[in-house]
């Protein structure tokens, strides 16, 4: 596998934490490695308990005025927001790719997306539910916002991760402490800068740092909710810690996606839609397809094909035009993936195509196919969240779905068929938030999207996704006294 250089790119990076309005620094930093390089490129102002706090307190204060802002004006600041994000799509596009690996092309869909997924929530209704009003009495069901919501991310789709929460708690009046992953902080803190121009002070508060700095979000007192993306052990963590104050969480965490591809299938047509589903973002997406279940009828085939697009796809620094597949995210990502390779080489499962890791200093793994592996394997049961993906064979349907249902996690999955109808069946029974037939790993605004298991707790997106961020407060009024 060839893999580009990083070619050199002008590029600012002297962000800001945003607290209360103002941009702030703070005594400790973080460094930002161009995954593609493995070197440091910037550094920024990493958030201690102190900032914190100034930005709690700071959201505190605004919570007020902004919850008592109507519906109307919330959603016009949100999308001029979005309009925002749009125009500095390029600059922000170039800023992702370096911090987290994406091609430029992929970074660019993330932003639009963002910007698109705020704008459809800003138009979704939270209205009172009239539930009885009779001569003797009238309830109505009404919502209001939570208070303080704590925005947490992970570094594959920082921005995009971003938005869906951040716009949820603003619409629905909620003022939010946003803390993105410690190895993807600049494309947040633009986003805060962006944001500085749009909301009253206090309402957007960003803040960059480590683990700890989750943490103590979830553990103080000042936060009413937390909007948690990440990993299903993290994510217990956070539930732990909410505990002791009863903060409402949503929890989006990861997965371990099958697609059932039946015995109707054309494997040649559907390759490319599987590949593309399994390897963007070279794998690192929580609803990308972990595990394929062939039928036998298909099984050769569909390997041949997939490790055809394996072979195809172009490996490389996200900043070259014709790169398909950047590098993993991190080092430790990048090692964990390493050692999924290594253990599913030594089970004797059969590598189709990639397999070999080119000697770079950048986070590079080639596109990986695997046949024959034991479904025990590491590959098969853990979720591998990089460019390896294990094709399994299956005689009865019955079978393929229990083994796709066999596994903690229920993020999404999809069945692929000629027949939609035959596939919808299956897909019925499959134990995930999300199934989809003939096609996988779609969201938009208006349809929610979560885990079952311990893939999460709770929705984002829709009018599901927005009440996450309003409790519910019913009005009973007698009429006659
Ligand atoms: P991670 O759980 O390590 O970190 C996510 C964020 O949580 C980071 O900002 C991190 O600093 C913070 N954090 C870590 N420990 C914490 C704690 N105890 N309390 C509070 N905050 C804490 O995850 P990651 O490695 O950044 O991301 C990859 C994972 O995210 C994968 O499992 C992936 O499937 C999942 N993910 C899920 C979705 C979804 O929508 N379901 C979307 C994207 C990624």
């Amino acid at each position: 596998m060839a893999v580009h250089p990083a070619p050199v790119t002008e590029i600012r990076t002297d962000f800001s934490l945003l607290i209360d309005g103002t941009a702030a620094s703070a005594p400790s930093t973080l460094d930002v490695i161009n995954p593609a390089t493995g070197q440091v490129f910037a550094r920024c102002p990493a958030a201690g308990r102190d900032e914190l706090d100034r930005a709690v307190d700071g959201a505190r204060r605004a919570f007020p005025m902004w919850r008592d802002t109507s519906y109307d004006e919330r959603a016009h600041r949100i999308r001029d927001f979005g309009q925002s994000l749009k125009q500095h799509s390029e600059d922000l596009a170039r800023l992702l790719t370096m911090e987290q690996g994406k091609p430029l092309s992929q970074a660019r869909d993330e932003i639009t997306r963002a910007a698109t997924q705020s704008d459809g929530l800003t138009r979704i209704p939270i209205l009172p539910q009239v539930i009885e009003d009779n001569e003797q009495r009238r309830i109505e069901l009404q919502w209001f916002p939570l208070g303080v919501a704590g925005i947490i991310t992970p570094w594959n789709a920082p921005i995009n991760l971003a938005a869906g929460p951040l716009t949820s708690a603003l619409y629905t009046g909620n003022c939010v402490v946003l803390k993105p992953s410690p190895y993807t902080p600049l494309c947040t803190l633009k986003l805060g800068e962006i944001a500085r121009e749009h909301f009253p002070p206090g309402v957007v508060n960003v803040l960059a740092g480590g683990d700890d700095l989750g943490r103590w979000m979830t553990e103080h007192p000042g936060i009413d909710k937390i909007g948690f993306t990440g990993s299903v052990e993290a994510g217990k963590q956070v539930m732990a810690a909410a505990a002791k104050t009863l903060k409402r969480v949503t929890l989006e965490l990861g997965g371990n996606d099958a697609a059932i591809v039946l015995d109707d299938v054309d494997p040649k047509a559907i390759a490319p839609k599987l590949f593309f589903a399994s390897f963007v973002n070279s794998g690192q997406v929580c609803m990308a397809i972990k595990r394929i279940y062939a039928h036998e009828r298909v099984y050769d085939s569909l390997c041949s094909a997939l490790a055809e697009e394996a072979r195809k796809a172009k490996v490389g620094s996200g900043l070259e035009p014709d790169t398909q597949l950047g590098p993993i995210q991190n080092r430790e990502q990048y090692e964990r993936v390493l050692g999924i390779l290594e253990d599913t080489k030594r089970t004797g499962a059969r590598i189709l195509a990639g397999g070999d890791v080119p000697q770079t200093d950048g986070y590079f793994i080639p596109p990986t196919i695997v046949a024959d592996i034991d479904e025990h394997s590491r590959l098969v049961r853990e979720e591998q969240f990089g460019p390896i993906v294990p094709v399994l064979k299956f005689t009865d349907e019955e079978d393929a779905l229990r083994r796709a249902n066999d596994t903690r996690y229920g993020l999404s999955g999809s069945v692929w068929s000629s027949n939609p109808e035959r596939a919808a069946a299956l897909a019925s029974r499959l134990e995930v938030g999300t199934a989809w037939v003939n096609h996988h790993r779609a969201t938009s605004a208006t349809v929610p999207f979560g885990g079952a298991k311990e893939s999460g707790i709770g929705r984002v997106y829709s009018e599901m996704g927005l009440k996450a961020y309003l409790e519910p407060r019913v009005v009973s009024v007698l009429k006659s006294s």
